[in-house]
């Protein structure tokens, strides 16, 4: 049904060694929403966004994806099924260029070894020529046409975590978990990262995005979760976060 969140967890327990870095946490984003997740360092946020993706497998409990268990499913069938997710420290091949990342991301998605098949037959078929025109497009949305043949690593930190999105849509997701997309990130790309995802949220995809960046959370989201100490201190709308004393004390504490 339509009030089923396309992403769920419940009872989420992960430890490391003696640590326990996500103690029984829970989450919901419900689908079409910018969903926020927040906490102090070490508060297990990314740890988290490794369970929900099943980039690690939980101790316990259990992770829903459009109500259905994903813990045996590999990130590659997860991404095939609509969620796809970024990393804190943008994961872009340097030396590969700008275009290239996004067509990675595509082939990725359908199995096939789109380099090599594109660099020793010499031949676009009719499914990487799509691929490009949706690479050239996205790139031409978040304003990276121009830099489609220069090396990624060419590019600053902010426009790679901008073709880290971006490349992310190549794969069509409906749910996108973004870890940090404004950190390290200037004020003016800041903004317009935000008006990228509110842009695509109006198109239909969903997202959960982990940021330290207040005024990037309280922009974006409609919902604001709070882990302090691997586990659920709050949630709740933007205003009702800010004015919570809970989570205003596990900020001040840090
Ligand atoms: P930050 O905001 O600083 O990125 P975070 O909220 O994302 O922090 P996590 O990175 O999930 O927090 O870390 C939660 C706790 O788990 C920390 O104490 C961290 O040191 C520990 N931790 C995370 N991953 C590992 C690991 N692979 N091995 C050992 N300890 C880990």
């Amino acid at each position: 049904t339509s009030s089923t969140p396309v992403l769920s967890a419940r009872g989420l327990v992960k430890s490391f060694g003696g640590i326990k870095a996500v103690n029984h946490a829970a989450i919901e984003v419900p689908a079409g929403s910018i969903t926020g997740l927040i906490g102090p360092n070490g508060a297990g946020k990314t740890t988290l966004f490794n369970l929900l993706s099943n980039f690690i497998q939980p101790d316990q409990g259990q992770v829903l994806f459009d109500g259905e268990a994903i813990e045996s499913l590999q990130p590659h069938e997860i991404a095939q099924r609509g969620m796809i997710r970024t990393f804190q420290v943008a994961r872009v091949l340097s030396r590969l260029s700008v275009l290239e990342n996004m067509l990675l991301a595509a082939q990725k998605q359908t199995g096939e070894n789109f380099l090599n098949t594109w660099l020793l037959a010499g031949q676009i078929r009719k499914e990487e020529r799509e691929n490009r025109d949706r690479a050239m497009e996205i790139l031409e949305s978040v304003g990276l046409a121009t830099k489609a043949n220069d090396y990624a690593g060419a590019l600053s930190g902010g426009q790679r975590k901008l073709l880290e999105i971006a490349r992310a849509l190549m794969t069509r997701p409906r749910l996108v978990l973004l870890d940090e997309p404004a950190a390290g990130v200037n004020p003016t790309l800041i903004q317009q990262i935000c008006e990228y995802i509110q842009y695509w949220n109006r198109q239909g995809l969903t997202f959960l995005i982990i940021e330290h960046n207040m005024d990037v959370i309280m922009s974006l989201c409609d919902r604001v979760w709070v882990l302090a100490e691997g586990t659920n201190l709050a949630d709740g709308s933007p205003a009702e976060i800010q004015s919570n004393s809970k989570v205003l004390e596990a900020y001040l504490g840090q």
